[in-house]
């Protein structure tokens, strides 16, 4: 009788300790070998449909959900919860726009410091600048940067790049009434486009109308500008 009893004593532990294993939101080591690889594939599941969840909140707060995101911003997500677990809607919404933030900053810089390459003017009076941070979910997406009448909130680099390149650009136009850049073959204005998800210099000169000139991130290639053959 008494050793049914400890047996039955011992299971019920066991369970219990499956349970709280599974059920344990800041578990991240392995589990113990006594439960073996179903254990293991177990956790596994358990911590991927709760990562998806958090995600899912997360993304929501951000005004972001159901939207086909770059893998960069998945990895980072990904990240994020293996160092700090569950962290809350504000929490996340914060570093979500101090990762905007940074990369709007590094974007502005790059393109700051083509123009000043290539056109011999300055963009960086902090006037430029036109920051705006939207920290409540409830009055919209999170992280808006400004820059002249171009606003940005998305996690996307290239996106991003794009944006700061046209209020650069707008800028250049108004403060100093020139057209930067200029495709040295056409000899007119380029436009901001995309080619396979990366910011490009665009121009619509030419025969086949239209082509890419350079990336937007691609170093400039000399004063005059822009020998990249076309098409
Ligand atoms: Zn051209």
């Amino acid at each position: 009788m008494d050793v049914v009893l400890a047996i039955s004593g011992l299971m019920l532990t066991v369970v219990a300790l499956t349970w709280m294993t599974l059920m344990r939101g800041e578990d991240r080591g392995p589990v113990p070998s006594i439960f073996g690889r179903m254990g293991t594939s177990n956790w596994k599941a358990a911590r991927m449909s709760k990562f998806s969840d958090w995600q899912d909140r997360m993304l929501r707060a951000v005004w972001r959900h159901g939207e086909n995101l770059p893998e960069a911003v998945l990895a980072w997500m990904s990240e994020l919860y293996d160092e700090f677990g569950e962290m809350s809607e504000s929490e996340f919404c914060e570093s979500w726009t101090a990762r905007t933030f940074s990369m709007a900053r590094s974007a502005f810089e790059l393109i700051s410091r083509s123009v000043e390459e290539e056109a011999g003017k300055s963009v960086a009076g902090e006037e430029l600048c036109y920051i705006d941070y939207l920290r409540d979910p409830e009055l919209g997406p999170v992280g808006v940067v400004r820059i002249k009448s171009t606003e940005v909130s998305t996690p996307d680099w290239g996106e991003i790049l794009g944006a700061m390149a046209e209020g650069v650009q707008e800028f250049i136009m108004s403060h100093y009434c020139v057209v930067w850049p200029v495709c040295g073959d056409h000899d007119r204005g380029l436009h901001v486009d995309y080619f396979h998800d990366a910011a490009v210099w665009k121009c619509k000169g030419g025969a086949a109308g239209g082509h890419v000139v350079r990336a937007i991130d691609a170093p400039p290639a000399g004063p005059e500008g822009i020998e990249v053959p076309s098409r």
